[in-house]
């Protein structure tokens, strides 16, 4: 241990990061959890996450749950529909054999409740607002340049955990390749109040121009994560709020009544791109610096806090063991557990968005049987609801309580 400041470091607070780090408090690891920007910024983003079981029960082994339930929503429908054929499939938590199928979160409630585990963990340091800028690898450990307050402090850590966004410099100054594209649609976000009751519905209805979800949220106010081409997308973004509102009432449907706009609009690039490797000798990829994936089935997230949860489980029986927490034997472990789980979900969003974004007459009718068999077989019911709601592959200890 002599001569390191950290046993790991985060680079990233974001959602994954933070839980990686509220995951390994009580572990007797030495923590750095390093973000560029303020805990105000992670307070005041506006984005809401479909969440999903699997996620649910992981906040809960980190003891947060009774937290962030009561300020989210659950939701006990999910309908999924292809535009405007009339035989949606409802999936009910009876389908699963559960109370209910997933929750809807505001990223500033899970920062909240990730930001008071952090304030009550003596083994975690918190650099908040610093930043990263170099990272350079050696057989024992990582020396890290961190700017902080403009100065820039050398930082010792035996392992290198990168939880830094998609673009993650770190992955790329590390020379990990990725794999993957930029789709041909870009997805609008917004929150909108409608005049009744949302139900807790949630709804995911395919348009040829691309996936169009609603998410029920609290104070009978819905997120939109509207999908669709470039062009489409800008012209939507750039419409005044009465003309937007009248393009988003003809995807929505009336069954909510008229909308009203309760937020501003975002427009995000939307891409699938899995990393050649999640780990190399004192370096481990978590969340989107590993994976992106469609926002179709809102999976993206969900795959990060698994990631995280599965690490944290890895380095901490590695560190009981006495082993070398940053050795690339330990750190493969992860690799295995978690790259192929995280393909088969960005191969299942991509199938959902290339297969229902068309208007090709074979493919509609494949489709609509599907669905229509969907209806009808519950094991295939089944199988689908698993799969989204986070039931498929290995679970993390902290998810089994
Ligand atoms: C429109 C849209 C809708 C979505 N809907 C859903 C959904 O319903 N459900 C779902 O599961 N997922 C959803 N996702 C995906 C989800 O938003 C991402 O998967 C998730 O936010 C990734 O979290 P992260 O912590 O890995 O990365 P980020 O949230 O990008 O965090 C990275 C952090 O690293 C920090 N950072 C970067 N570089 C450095 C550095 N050098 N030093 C220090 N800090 C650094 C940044 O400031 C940032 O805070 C959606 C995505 C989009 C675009």
């Amino acid at each position: 241990m002599a001569g390191f400041d950290y046993d790991l470091a985060i680079a990233g607070g974001g959602i994954v990061g933070t839980l990686l780090a509220c995951a390994l408090r009580d572990s007797g690891l030495r923590v750095a959890l390093i973000e560029a920007r303020p805990r105000t910024a992670g307070l005041s983003r506006r984005q809401a996450y479909a969440v999903t079981l699997l996620s649910g029960k992981i906040f809960q082994g980190l003891g947060l749950w009774q937290e962030i339930l009561p300020k989210i929503t659950t939701f006990c429908q999910i309908r999924l529909s292809d535009a405007d054929y009339p035989h949606a499939v409802r999936f009910l938590p009876e389908d699963l054999g559960t109370e209910a199928l997933g929750y809807v979160a505001e990223h500033n409630v899970i920062m909240q409740a990730l930001y008071e585990c952090l304030d009550n963990s003596p083994n975690i340091t918190e650099l908040c607002p610093a930043e990263v800028v170099q990272a350079h690898y050696q057989p024992d450990g990582v020396e890290l340049q961190v700017k902080v307050e403009g100065e820039t402090r050398l930082i010792r850590t035996r392992l290198l955990v990168a939880a830094d966004g998609s673009r993650s410099p770190i992955r790329q100054e590390a020379g990990i390749r990725t794999r993957g594209w930029k789709y041909w649609q870009s997805c609008i976000t917004c929150v909108v109040q409608p005049e009744k009751e949302h139900g807790s519905i949630a709804y995911e209805r395919f348009w040829p121009s691309g996936p169009f979800a609603i998410l029920p949220l609290p104070g009978n106010r819905c997120q939109i994560v509207w999908t669709a081409p470039h062009a489409e997308a800008k012209a939507m973004a750039d419409l005044d709020d009465g003309a937007f509102l009248t393009e988003l009432s003809r995807r929505y449907g009336d069954q909510m009544g008229k909308l009203s706009l309760a937020s501003d609009r975002y427009v995000f690039q939307v891409q699938l791109m899995q990393s050649d490797r999640y780990t190399l000798s004192r370096l481990a990829l978590v969340g989107d610096a590993a994976h992106c994936c469609h926002p179709v089935g809102g999976q993206g997230l969900n795959m990060g806090i698994r990631d995280a949860a599965a690490l944290a489980q890895v380095l901490l029986q590695a560190h009981q063991k006495g082993e070398d927490i940053g050795g690339l034997k330990v750190l493969r472990r992860y690799e295995r557990w978690r790259k192929l789980e995280n393909l088969t979900i960005l191969g299942f969003t991509d199938f959902l968005d290339r297969c229902f974004s068309t208007n090709w007459l074979p493919l509609v009718i494949i489709r609509r049987l599907g669905l229509w068999l969907m209806r009808t077989l519950r094991p295939l019911k089944y199988f689908a609801l698993r799969l989204m709601t986070g039931q498929t592959g290995r679970s993390p200890q902290l998810a089994r309580h």
